[in-house]
């Protein structure tokens, strides 16, 4: 690597061990720092916006455990509801009230949800409402856009991006055949594609499943007048639109993407912010769809740990702190000066950049190219960006390994955190 200062004797055994023990040595693909050539740094813990690894090096973290911890790591708030919970039992297996607290905030929170079942993960969310649409409208086929990511479901891991574009793995081994034949993907941003796969094979398709703001091919917003068309192209074939707002949910806006953008779905998948950093997922929507869902009715979907105390918890002191005055005001706030600043940066050095924004999801890419779905997303110099990458982590800063992931900004990046990080990336594209 470029100008390595960092001291990681102690990661770099660790990885050693590891790779012996698990496969590529991580139990998530993306954080093997494969693509960047790198060997990835174990942590040992966080606090605020910062993290520290097992050699002592601190960095100012944008990666927030990839999205969920919107208010920093280990916050006081969501630590004391986590203990106060765990000592009174960590699982039951039987319905428990802070469920039902939790539904509500959720209902409260996100209109075109009626009804909500939790699960343990994101792709559990949108494998299920994907059964779900499958079942309800009794059709097989799904819609998909290039470059999404929405869990490793096999009928979801076509084209896909994360760590799937990231490594060059757009379609997996052992998906059958037979699942990825349901699975058709246009690009994202382009209706004229979406209404031709709908005139031809309207009538078999189940549902549409999008992220409402791209954030798996890097980040790339939604064109205007996209997310509406999507609705209204699925309501006149009777196809179910799902909202992948893993992501983006309570991320950028108190009622998520589709309360930013003013388009409502049928289903909405959750994950990531939900959890404040426990493993958790859900799905929810309209009354008559989630009905269908078993025990209240036929369609199959269980989970031993679903709707987890400790998991409640921490996602339900998350959400609280996320309802206070002005959140989402200060991270849009922030993030701009970071844009900004960003974008200042590249032009002193006449560095190829299109930063792509919406509120506290930021993403550099490095082309000139407006980047508005996974082909032009594909643009950006994939050699800077790894050699950036390495030279922020020496500087003490700490983004996602990849290109196609975006920065996420947390509530407890203080001002100065920002304008450190400006320093830091001019000085990376510096030595670039
Ligand atoms: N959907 C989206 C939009 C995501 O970004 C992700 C994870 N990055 C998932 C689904 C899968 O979630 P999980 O990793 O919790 O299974």
């Amino acid at each position: 690597m470029v100008n390595s200062s960092r001291i990681d004797k102690l990661s770099a055994a660790a990885f050693q061990e590891s790779r012996k023990l698990i496969p590529g040595g991580v139990n998530s693909p993306v954080r093997a720092f494969k693509s960047v050539g790198l060997t990835p740094l174990f942590m040992e813990s966080g606090s605020g916006s910062r993290v520290t690894d097992i050699d002592g090096n601190t960095f100012i973290d944008y990666v927030g455990s990839w999205g969920p911890l919107i208010v920093g790591h280990a916050h006081p708030k969501v630590l004391e509801a986590i203990q106060a919970t765990a000592i009174k039992g960590t699982s039951f297996g039987a319905p428990t009230l802070l469920e039902t607290e939790m539904a509500k905030l959720v209902i409260e929170r996100v209109p075109s949800i009626d009804m909500v079942r939790m699960v343990n993960s994101g792709t559990e969310a949108t494998m299920s409402a994907l059964r779900l649409a499958r079942g309800f409208t009794k059709r097989d086929k799904i819609v998909k856009f290039e470059g999404s990511y929405h869990g490793h479901a096999d009928a979801l891991l076509i084209k896909a991006g994360s760590g799937v574009a990231t490594l060059g793995l757009p379609d997996s081994p052992g998906v059958p055949s037979s699942v990825a034949s349901n699975t058709i993907t246009v690009p994202y941003n382009d209706l004229d594609s979406v209404k031709l796969v709908f005139e031809k094979f309207g009538e078999e398709i189940a549902a549409l499943i999008v992220e409402p703001i791209a954030g798996n091919m890097g980040v790339v917003p939604p064109a205007a007048g996209f997310l509406q068309g999507l609705r209204d192209i699925t309501k006149q074939y009777g196809s179910l639109l799902i909202f992948d707002e893993v992501m983006t949910g309570f991320r950028v806006h108190k009622n998520c993407a589709q309360g930013l953008y003013g388009v409502t779905p049928d289903l909405t998948c959750l994950g990531k912010v939900i959890g404040g950093g426990l493993p958790v997922g859900a799905y929810g929507g309209r009354l008559d769809i989630m009905e269908q869902i078993a025990p209240a009715g036929p369609i199959y979907q269980a989970g031993t740990l679903s709707g987890n105390p400790l998991a409640m918890a921490a996602g339900f002191a998350t959400l609280s702190l996320l309802g206070e005055p002005n959140v989402y005001e200060e991270l849009e706030r922030k993030s701009a000066r970071l844009e900004a600043g960003f974008a200042a940066n590249a032009a002193e050095f006449g560095i190829a950049s299109t930063i792509n924004r919406v509120g506290s999801m930021v993403c550099p890419f490095f082309t000139e190219i407006a980047v508005t779905n996974y082909d032009t997303a594909k643009t950006s110099d994939l050699g800077r960006f790894n050699a950036y990458f390495g030279n922020l982590l020496d500087l003490g800063v700490s983004v996602a390994p990849s290109q196609f992931e975006g920065m996420f900004v947390s509530t407890v990046h203080s001002d100065s955190d920002i304008e450190t990080t400006i320093e830091a990336h001019r000085e990376a594209l510096k030595r670039l």
